[in-house]
């Protein structure tokens, strides 16, 4: 089979290799098959080893669903009655969670901070002094519209010694940049199959402390489909999903995690990081600046600034990127007036030299000015 190969710049899904593609082509099974449990199990402890965890002491609970819904998870069902969620609130990611809050009714604080700089250790710590009834911390480690990375050791350590537990959204850097549960002090960290993994959509896992999801038995259940202690319940008991799973995405991904343990964890991050210095290097070559200092960034998301130029026009190059097998995507709200260009997926510097003579090409055609102009 011949499948066209797409560089997606996007901050995923990201591009997958051949063999992922096809490891979705299995015979028909019955997901409630024996058979298909066993490959769950084995995925479920790989997973948690990813961050390197101890499967006795976390476990990885799968869903069947895109990343926000591990977000949703972790929210609705980890707070006790009675209790405030913490919202480190620096990005377009930390607000849906925020949102998220909303939507429940939940009690909680949104510590909203800059959007173009690491999270403020001082003002979470206050927050945390003056809120004794906080019981959950949640910060998202690369903030994906800006490419921002949060200290999230610091603020787990933070919400540990004012006693609350320590969500970290690693949806955006699960597998790419090295986790570690304990040292990080983590005590859930989510993601989506279809990023760092370089599987498919359609599978998501909230990774977390066995103990802590099983106090959570006892908090207020707001959600029925979407209950992390029903879900882990259910898998502990029957080794299934409560509901029908994304049956060949999950092949998708046993392959993409073979292929992530021989690729090694060193490796690829040290693939990410020099995807993203040629990105950063061919933006430079054409005068494009960035949005965030560089010793801030995650090193997996570029935001740049568009041109001030009348002749930019995103869609425009967009098309003509688009047209030529690479896609590139826009900025979030609240970074208006930015483009992302993402280190994901199984690529490598020549793509990124491939991409930018393409770019350079679409700028050209469009008519807008190489080097960039600014007006600042
Ligand atoms: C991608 C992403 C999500 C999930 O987004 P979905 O579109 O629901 O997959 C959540 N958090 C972060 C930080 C992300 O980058």
């Amino acid at each position: 089979m011949d499948i066209k190969r797409n560089i997606l710049l996007n901050p995923g899904p990201a591009t997958t290799t051949d063999t992922v593609k096809l490891a979705q082509v299995v015979p028909d099974i019955c997901p409630r098959e024996k058979e298909f449990a066993a490959q769950m199990a084995g995925l479920r402890e790989d997973l948690v080893r990813v961050a390197h965890g101890d499967p006795a002491k976390y476990a990885a609970v799968l869903f069947c669903g895109s990343g926000t819904l591990c977000m949703d998870v972790c929210l609705n069902s980890l707070l006790p009655e009675g209790k405030k969620a913490l919202i480190v609130h620096n990005g377009a990611y930390s607000a849906r969670a925020v949102e998220i809050c909303r939507s429940y009714g939940l009690p909680h604080i949104d510590l909203e901070l800059s959007y173009d700089r690491p999270a403020d250790l001082a003002a979470v710590e206050q927050t945390l002094r003056e809120n004794p009834d906080t019981a959950l911390v949640y910060a998202t480690h690369n903030e994906t519209g800006a490419g921002l990375l949060n200290p999230i050791r610091e603020l787990g350590a933070l919400a540990h010694t004012y006693g609350a537990i320590f969500v970290a959204d690693t949806t955006s850097t699960y597998a790419m940049r090295p986790i570690n549960l304990e040292a990080d002090n983590i005590d859930f960290c989510m993601a989506s199959a279809q990023k760092g993994l370089m599987a498919m959509t359609g599978l998501s896992f909230v990774i977390g402390r066995r103990d802590v999801i099983e106090a959570s038995r006892d908090y207020p259940r707001r959600s029925y489909y979407c209950n992390l202690w029903r879900q882990y319940d259910c898998f502990e008991r029957t080794g299934e999903m409560e509901f029908t799973p994304p049956v060949q995405t999950v092949y998708a991904a046993i392959q993409a995690m073979k292929e992530y343990r021989a690729e090694g964890e060193r490796a690829k991050w040290a693939r990410h990081t020099r995807v993203m210095d040629a990105i950063h290097r061919g933006l430079e070559e054409l005068g494009l600046r960035e949005t965030i200092r560089r010793e801030w960034q995650a090193g997996l998301v570029a935001a740049v600034r568009c041109p001030d130029d009348p002749s930019w026009d995103f869609q425009k190059v967009h098309d003509y990127c688009y047209e030529r097998g690479f896609t590139i995507y826009p900025g979030k709200v609240g970074t208006a007036g930015t483009f992302r260009l993402c280190a994901l997926g199984a690529i490598d510097v020549p793509d990124i030299e491939a991409f930018f003579q393409v770019f350079r090409q679409a700028l050209d055609a469009c008519g807008v000015a190489v080097p960039a102009r600014y007006q600042d």
